[in-house]
């Protein structure tokens, strides 16, 4: 009785490990090692790596490490399959992606048990969240690749992609790359995490147990450099990764200017915001799962708790009681709650940062330090009392350590939660629904979790906002990442870019200001014409080389104060739809009402007939109201996902774009880049063509007369390909667009490295007359996911 009694109270209970004897004869057999699966088939294994348990540090299989040759020949692979892959009917697709869904789904038990032997991941997660979401990812997928052709008209498939995962998730992680990619008619290659490559090679054989056809999907094992070799190789279309921020930023800068579709899902330092009126037990059982599930090694990890401070005790208190009763151990034992980090130098990793925070003299909590004997394990850490500025604050620690700070008011806790250069994700806890999507609105995540945390669905789009990277993956947001317009092939832009110092040369602008006040376009910044900081102009020419007026020569100062203006005026973002469309009517009005006037500054600037000068600006007033239309119009989407759960895709607009334009139709081009982004609540700062900047200077009288807020439009002159090199390195401009030549492309997307700015860079020569839609809206906007609890 008294054992009982004991066990009651204790609720201790013995081992109970998942049989493994499938996955280890499997592994036996394969001992001497594993080639890349190419072209539907096995290579010969060489230069063969180890893999390892890193609960018990034994060594359960051997590798091949990839190099540029073996990617060669995959890309190769995968280029012969895909037009055969792309031909066949949505519904031949979609059994494929139902055959791989339910082959993944009879295989569930080997998956997961080979998952955590390779990851270290707890069994409970593996069998019942990972593969699980494999196996929905692909059914999810496999209804897409039957309705991409109607939803998703006017596109086409990218072609080869290019795919590279982390070792956190790693047969999740491949679903999430795989499943869009052949749903949307591409065929892939994809390299799997060096630590975990194990479950992408059983899921290579059940491609072939599946009868998907030969070079559909390929995978190339290795590590980094293998990686590397994969972005670098000419035959790849479009690059996918999901790893660290670091490794994200070089390959932003590997493909720039390469003409590569690229999607980066990077780290995190993701706020768990507990409000004073929230549910404290539930908030508690929801911060275990958001730092403790597998490990804190998550991207979305809710690693940052921001806690309102009259309830924090009490809730730091719950969280130790808690942390007591965490079992830390053999992640093939059922009753595990937390298992291995995946590899030694990762749990180096967190030790050293562990270390460096420690000398803040921090408040470091562990219920229980005892840990295996062997393997990598790291025990479940509370840190509070934290300042944001401390290395464990800013930091991903990527590892089981919460750490906790406080707020005072709502305001305080959205300035901390985006106190960060990431943001992947948050989870706010409140139960005040007004609070709670108020914050929601306004913090900058990709993700919002309401009361709830670790939500994830193969219908809801994922992916952060700032460094966490760009682009989503799952669900419609997801899809459009592996289509691409199908305009049959663009033609590269011809001409050499205008030489602006050219004859009659750089004039001081004062000089030739009190010769012709009228003649001398200003800048437009923050509401007001503003003289360039350089002080110099330069002479915008007509075809014959005769001066038809003097434009500013605008420098990296005046793109910092344009900046500094769109940035303030960021409540343009907040302001209703309707009421954003109705000033982008007025400014169609307005324009409407000076056509003339700008076909006349048309025709000098450029030599374009009176017709066609005219036919520029009626265009331009057409696409003015298009957008206006637009404004109110380019809705979100409900998500149906889990139950009990609305999940709100909302469009919320970068913030602060850069908008570089081209040369040719200076009125329309200009009007079709800055429209459709302001109409989408961005604040823009504008680059005309810099040979025929007029008509966009004269615009800025449109935009004063038409209740445009000072700093929604800024209009700087000059060089366009410096001016956007500014605009490019500029921390503070969340998104760029550039159409202009190759290389000026080509920089804009390599400069953009430093704060992962998403960008849209184009060397094509487009047809303005058609540059319209919602490519434009979609571009303009990025999707935030939240999701939102219902039901008692
Ligand atoms: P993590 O911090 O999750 O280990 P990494 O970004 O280092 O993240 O690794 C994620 C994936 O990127 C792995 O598959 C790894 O092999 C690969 N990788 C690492 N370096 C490079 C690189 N320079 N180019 C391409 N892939 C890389």
């Amino acid at each position: 009785m008294g054992v009982i009694k004991d066990i009651l109270r204790t609720m201790d209970y013995g081992p109970s490990p998942e049989g493994s004897e499938h996955v280890r004869a499997w592994l036996d057999e394969r001992a001497g090692g594993f080639g890349h699966f190419i072209g539907g088939a096995f290579t010969r294994p060489h230069d063969l790596f180890d893999v390892f348990n890193p609960a018990s540090g034994e060594q359960i299989g051997r590798a091949s490490q990839g190099s540029p040759a073996d990617i060669d020949a995959a890309v190769a692979a995968a280029r012969k399959a895909q037009a055969k892959w792309a031909a066949l009917s949505g519904f031949e697709r979609s059994k494929h992606l139902y055959a791989l869904a339910r082959h993944v789904q009879k295989r569930e038990r080997f998956l997961a048990v080979l998952e955590t032997i390779d990851n270290g991941k707890p069994i409970r997660e593996s069998r019942d969240i990972d593969i699980p979401l494999v196996a929905r990812h692909f059914y999810h997928h496999a209804g897409w690749a039957s309705l991409i052709e109607n939803e998703f008209s006017g596109t086409k498939p990218v072609g080869v992609c290019g795919q590279i995962i982390p070792w956190n998730f790693p047969l999740l992680m491949l679903a999430w790359k795989i499943a869009p990619a052949l749903a949307a008619g591409n065929t892939v290659v994809l390299k799997p995490a060096e630590y975990t490559p194990l479950t992408a090679l059983a899921f290579a054989a059940i491609c072939v147990e599946a009868g998907l056809p030969a070079g559909v999907v390929n995978i190339v094992t290795g590590d980094g450099e293998t990686g590397a070799a994969l972005v670098a190789n000419a035959g790849v279309d479009k690059i996918a990764f999901t790893g660290s921020t670091e490794v994200g930023r070089s390959i932003r800068k590997a493909t720039a200017g390469s003409g590569k579709k690229l999607s980066l899902e990077l780290g995190g330092k993701s706020p768990f915001v507990v409000f004073e009126d929230a549910d404290l037990d539930s908030a508690v059982e929801g911060a275990v799962d958001a730092i403790w599930f597998n490990q804190g090694q998550v991207c979305c990890a809710g690693s940052r708790l921001l806690v309102a401070e009259s309830v924090a005790e009490t809730v730091y208190a719950k969280l130790r009681a808690r942390m007591a009763n965490l079992r830390v151990g053999d992640p093939l034992d059922k009753s595990t709650d937390v298992g291995a980090i995946v590899a030694p130098v990762q749990l180096e990793r967190i030790k050293r940062l562990m270390r460096e925070g420690e000398k803040e003299g921090l408040e470091v909590f562990r219920a229980d330090d005892s840990l295996p004997a062997r393997g990598c394990f790291y025990p479940p850490t509370l840190v509070t009392g934290i300042e944001p500025a401390s290395v464990l604050a800013r930091d991903e620690i990527f590892g089981p350590v919460l750490v906790a700070t406080t707020f005072r008011t709502p305001d305080e806790a959205v300035a901390l939660a985006n106190n960060t250069r990431y943001g992947l994700a948050a989870s706010v806890w409140t139960e005040n629904i007004n609070r709670a999507l108020e914050v929601a609105a306004r913090i900058k995540a990709g993700v919002v979790w309401i009361n709830s945390t670790n939500m994830f669905d193969a219908a809801a789009g994922f992916g952060g906002y700032r460094e966490s990277g760009f682009g989503r993956e799952g669900g419609r947001e997801g899809l459009s990442e592996y289509r691409v317009s199908d305009e049959g092939k663009v033609k590269p832009r011809s001409g050499k870019p205008p030489r602006l110092s050219a004859a009659p040369g750089l004039v001081p602008a004062r000089e030739v200001m009190g010769a012709d006040l009228d003649r001398t376009a200003k800048l437009y910044i923050g509401g007001k014409q503003a003289r360039p900081d350089s002080g110099y102009s330069y002479a915008v020419l007509d075809p014959a080389g005769h001066e038809v007026g003097l434009a500013g020569l605008g420098n990296r100062k005046d793109i910092r104060n344009a900046v500094e203006a769109a940035a303030k005026a960021a409540s343009w973002g907040a302001a209703t739809a309707h009421n954003r469309a109705q000033v982008l009517y007025y400014v169609a009005e307005n324009l409407s009402a000076r056509a003339g006037e700008f076909a006349r500054r048309l025709r000098a600037m450029t030599g374009a007939s009176t017709r066609a000068a005219v036919a520029e600006v009626e265009a331009s007033i057409r696409r003015a109201f298009v957008y206006a239309g637009y404004a109110d119009k380019f809705d979100g989407a409900v998500h149906a996902t889990r139950s009990r759960f609305v999940t709100l895709a909302m469009n919320e607009p970068w913030g602060v774009m850069g908008v570089v334009c081209p040369d040719e139709a200076p009125l329309l081009a200009f009007i079709s880049l800055v429209m459709p982004a302001i109409a989408m609540g961005n604040c823009v700062i504008a680059v005309p063509s810099a040979s025929h900047p007029l008509s966009a200077t004269d615009f800025y009288q449109i935009l004063e007369t038409s209740d445009v807020p000072a700093g929604v439009v800024n209009i700087v002159t000059g060089d366009a390909n410096a001016l956007a090199r500014t605009l490019a390195e500029h921390d503070g401009v969340d998104a760029l667009w550039y159409v202009g030549e190759a290389k000026g492309a080509a920089e804009v997307e390599a400069l953009s490295a430093g704060n992962l700015k998403a960008t849209w860079a184009s060397a094509a020569t487009i047809d303005w007359a058609k540059a319209e839609g919602s490519e434009y809206l979609r571009r303009a906007t990025q999707v935030k996911n939240i999701w939102t609890p219902y039901g008692e």
